[in-house]
């Protein structure tokens, strides 16, 4: 199991054609149960790594917003809404996010904003949905976040999945 981006980083190169392959083998399985054994393992492998030393997703990802976190965040810099939309958020045509990387709220690996942080920081890695095999965000998660990445390599070992030799 990796315990940190740094061990995943490696690993990640030559991981793209089997997981291209593991991909067609999952069509094999029914959405639910693919789910019922993400769910799990997700559980079983969160409670095994320990977030405030990685804080990768906080420094690579940019978390949507919805209007009302905007206005909670905003009262945390003690600005106005619209200046920190301004400076602060991205808007992509669809949804909000906020454009700072890492992200102005980590300090130190930790989230400085823990009990305001937005949903979308509160449910990442996203592994508790419904469809997740054909959700494109948990293969993109999968090369940020260790949770994703074991989960999805302990699901191989579930589905009794090989590549190579
Ligand atoms: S959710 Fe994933 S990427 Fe974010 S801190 Fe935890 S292990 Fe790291
Ligand atoms: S608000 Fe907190 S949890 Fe969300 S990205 Fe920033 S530091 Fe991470």
């Amino acid at each position: 199991m990796v315990k940190s981006p740094e061990d995943m980083q490696p690993l990640l190169a030559s991981k793209n054609i089997e997981n291209m392959f593991f991909k067609k083998h999952l069509r094999n399985f029914k959405s639910e149960l693919i789910d019922q054994s993400i769910h799990t393992l997700s559980k079983q492998i969160t409670s095994q790594i320990d977030c405030t030393t990685c804080a990768n997703c906080c420094k690579k990802l940019e978390p949507g917003l919805e209007e009302n976190e905007i206005v909670r965040l905003a009262a945390i810099k003690q600005t106005e809404p619209h200046v920190f939309k301004q400076n602060f958020v991205e808007f992509d045509g669809e949804a909000q996010f906020l454009k700072t990387k890492p992200c102005m709220f980590l300090n130190d690996c930790k989230c400085g904003i823990y009990e305001s942080r937005p949903n979308a920081c509160a449910g990442y890695p996203h592994l508790d949905g419904k469809d997740m095999k054909y959700k494109r965000s948990l293969w993109s998660n999968y090369t940020i976040c260790p949770i994703v990445f074991n989960v999805i390599e302990a699901l191989k070992s579930e589905l009794k999945f090989t590549y190579g030799s």
